[in-house]
């Protein structure tokens, strides 16, 4: 349906185990995914085994949820069982700690994208095209589906993907957007105090 010349990944989001993920394999073969992510939960023992087979097969497992910090960079070059980041700025701590992942994974050979967070508003969408702009050896920029997840958005540029996936810089100082402070106002209708309660 999409033709040759673009790349299907998948995200599992932890759920498989390796019998699970073994029913899964033609369907890889199949389609022709180039890449899997974190098809089981962090430190799951069968991820090692799955990561050998896929390696053989030329799929690349993406790691997510095992990858939020420097530390666990670190073990994830020492296991070798995942060749690709999923740097998110919501999951990696903001920019500082995610340009400090990126050069991490740059020493160590090992490719990222630059991910989103579902549902993401235009304010964190703005911030993730900066740094798709900063880190060009990025393989995957993904990220700015505002309007098609989001009914109404709290920025008043619309910083949605062109077509094709494009999307320029932003124009403007800062993240490049203004927030609405009226789409704002009704968005935050009937949530204008929140209550923490801590034990
Ligand atoms: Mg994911």
């Amino acid at each position: 349906m999409f033709g040759k010349d673009c790349d299907i990944k998948v995200d599992i989001n932890c759920v498989w185990n390796y019998a699970l993920a073994l029913k899964h394999v033609p369907l890889i073969k199949d389609y022709e995914i180039k890449v899997i992510e974190q098809p089981m939960r962090p430190s799951h023992p069968e991820t090692a085994d799955f990561a050998d087979l896929m390696h053989k097969t030329g799929v690349v497992l993406m790691a997510d949820e095992s990858a939020c910090s420097l530390e666990d960079m670190k073990k994830i070059a020492e296991d070798g069982y995942y060749k690709m980041i999923n740097v998110r700025l919501s999951k990696c701590g903001g920019f500082g700690n995610s340009l400090k992942i990126i050069e991490y994974l740059r020493c160590n050979g090992i490719s990222f994208q630059i991910g989103c967070h579902l549902g993401e508003s235009g304010i964190l969408s703005a911030a993730g095209r900066i740094l798709c702009l900063l880190c060009r050896d990025a393989v995957y920029c993904d990220g700015s589906y505002d309007e098609f997840l989001l009914e109404k958005n709290v920025t008043v540029q619309d910083v949605s993907m062109g077509p094709g996936g494009e999307a320029d810089p932003l124009k403007g100082p800062g993240l490049g957007m203004e927030v609405s402070e009226k789409n704002l106002a009704e968005l935050s209708e009937g949530f204008n105090s929140i209550t923490v309660s801590r034990p």
